[in-house]
């Protein structure tokens, strides 16, 4: 398994009250498996995704990438992660801000991709010496997309990346994406509140509880991308989703975030 997770848990001390995010959380993922992970806003998902991504030491429970700790993974830079906030630097073009990445974190083990390559991958060829804030947020995004492909992880942690974008825009790059995960195949958890998306995405959907989160059902979606969201097997699925997650089938087409 690239990703295992067992009996995970994760209180945050606090005053007056501590929070308790994550409760009791086994995990396991195959290599070049795409898990979307879903939940209501609050329930913990973020929480999870920073202890696999090292950041947050979990209070209960172990976690490991490739059969390292999370601290070691990250360090070892097995691990690639794209969250809301693209984190530009501003002072530096967008192909300065790719090659960053690789300038600060020489892998002399891999073979990295070249930064003009990456851009070509993710559509911005053409704006490789624009500065970040010269785009839109779609764009910004593209080229935080593009700096987390610069390292070569094979596991992607993905925190709701394009929550931020316009539905036009977020679907766009979710095809995109797609694409770059299929010719690379790198193991993938999405964290998303969006029902749709993650039906568009994953091969397994993980449905996380309100907080404490915890996992309380799981949906295998066996459809060939890009899936054909009329096919009543989609719309099954979608509505299957809601159910676990107790949203009221309104027969509006599954359209809402929940
Ligand atoms: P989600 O990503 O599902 O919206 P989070 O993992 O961000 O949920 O948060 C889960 C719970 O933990 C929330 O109640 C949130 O307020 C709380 N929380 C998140 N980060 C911290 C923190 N650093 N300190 C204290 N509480 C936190
Ligand atoms: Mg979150």
């Amino acid at each position: 398994m690239q990703v295992s997770v067992q009996t995970l848990g994760h209180v945050y001390p606090g005053q007056p009250q501590a929070v308790e995010a994550v409760r009791a959380v086994d995990l396991e993922i195959e290599a070049g498996e795409f898990v979307a992970l879903i939940g209501p806003s609050g329930c913990g998902k973020s929480t999870l995704l920073r202890i696999l991504a090292g950041l947050v030491t979990p209070t209960q429970g172990s976690a490991q990438i490739n059969g390292y700790s999370p601290v070691q993974a990250a360090a070892e830079k097995q691990i690639g992660w794209l969250a809301q906030n693209p984190a530009l630097l501003p002072w530096r073009t967008v192909r300065a801000n790719v090659a960053l990445a690789q300038q600060i974190n020489p892998q002399n083990s891999r073979t990295l991709t070249p930064p003009a390559e990456l851009l070509q991958m993710v559509g911005l060829s053409d704006f490789s010496d624009a500065y970040p804030l010269a785009l839109s947020g779609g764009m910004q995004q593209r080229v935080a997309l593009a700096r987390t492909l610069a390292l070569g992880a094979k596991v992607w942690l993905m925190d709701e990346p394009f929550a931020a974008l316009d539905e036009l825009t977020r679907e766009i790059l979710t095809r995109e994406l797609l694409e770059i995960w299929r010719t690379l195949r790198p193991t993938v958890l999405w964290v998303t509140h969006h029902i749709l998306e993650a039906a568009r995405l994953a091969d397994r959907v993980l449905v996380m509880t309100p907080r404490p989160g915890q996992i309380s059902a799981e949906v295998a979606i066996d459809l060939p991308r890009p899936r054909d969201e009329t096919s009543p097997e989609f719309i099954r699925i979608v509505g299957e989703l809601r159910g676990h997650l107790g949203v009221p089938v309104s027969g509006g087409g599954g359209h809402e975030k929940c």
